[in-house]
């Protein structure tokens, strides 16, 4: 039996936070070019919003 987490299984890639440097996942290949957060950080890092 194959155990099932949230929504089925993921590709994940693990790469390295661009802010803190710890290594970190992401359920998408990262780009060269743009910079990759951890859980972490990403928040720091989200555009502001607009309202
Ligand atoms: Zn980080």
């Amino acid at each position: 039996m194959k155990k099932v987490d949230f929504k089925g299984p993921r590709d994940m890639h693990k790469t390295k936070c661009s802010d803190c440097g710890q290594a970190t996942e992401v359920p998408f290949v990262p780009d060269a070019d743009r910079p990759v957060y951890c859980r972490d950080c990403f928040p720091k890092h989200k555009p502001p919003k607009k309202e």
